[in-house]
């Protein structure tokens, strides 16, 4: 089964840094697969191991910090089509309602969600990780979606060799 990665969290968190990154060593363009609608963006990728489809959320309307784009179709669709669910947050900025509010969604969504905190390279990752704990979504994974730190392995981590 192809596997479907889903980037979601609230603006500027690192989404589309990372979609870029996933999507670096293949041509991130994948409008023809059937079945997937156009307003959210989808990569084809392969980092380490096994290939995946990537899809990044946010875009318009994503300078709106608001419960709403959070819970937004774009955001709810993602997370149906996805295999496993990786939810950004930003290692630098608190958690907010919003994201609490996801995450609620999250757990019960019945399919892998891994909670990453993005930024690790200027975060402070005690306060990040106290933070992240109120998302009562498990351990977290440190990445740094701008200079790749972390990546690799989260990626090994959620997509089956093939
Ligand atoms: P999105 O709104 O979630 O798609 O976030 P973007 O990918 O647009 O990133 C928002 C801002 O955070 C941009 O200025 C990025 O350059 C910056 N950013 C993203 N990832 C990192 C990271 O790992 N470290 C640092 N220091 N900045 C990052
Ligand atoms: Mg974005």
């Amino acid at each position: 089964m192809q596997a479907v990665v889903a980037l979601v969290g609230r603006p500027n968190v690192g989404k589309s840094t990372l979609f870029n990154r996933l999507t670096r060593s293949r041509d991130a363009l994948v409008a023809d697969i059937p079945g997937l609608t156009r307003d959210r963006k989808y990569g084809l990728g392969r980092i380490g191991s096994g290939n995946y489809l990537v899809i990044d959320t946010g875009g318009l309307g994503e300078e709106v910090d608001a419960i709403d784009l959070l819970m937004s179709g774009q955001s709810r669709q993602a997370m149906r089509e996805a295999t496993h669910v990786l939810f950004l947050m930003d290692g630098r900025a608190g958690v907010t309602a919003g994201d609490e509010h996801l995450a609620q969604e999250l757990r019960t969504l019945g399919k892998p969600v891994t909670l990453v905190i993005n930024k690790s390279d200027i975060a402070n990752r005690d306060l990040a990780l106290a933070e992240a704990a109120r998302l009562g979504l498990g351990a977290p994974v440190f990445i740094s979606a701008q200079q790749g730190s972390g990546v690799e392995a989260l990626i090994d981590d959620i997509v089956p060799a093939n």
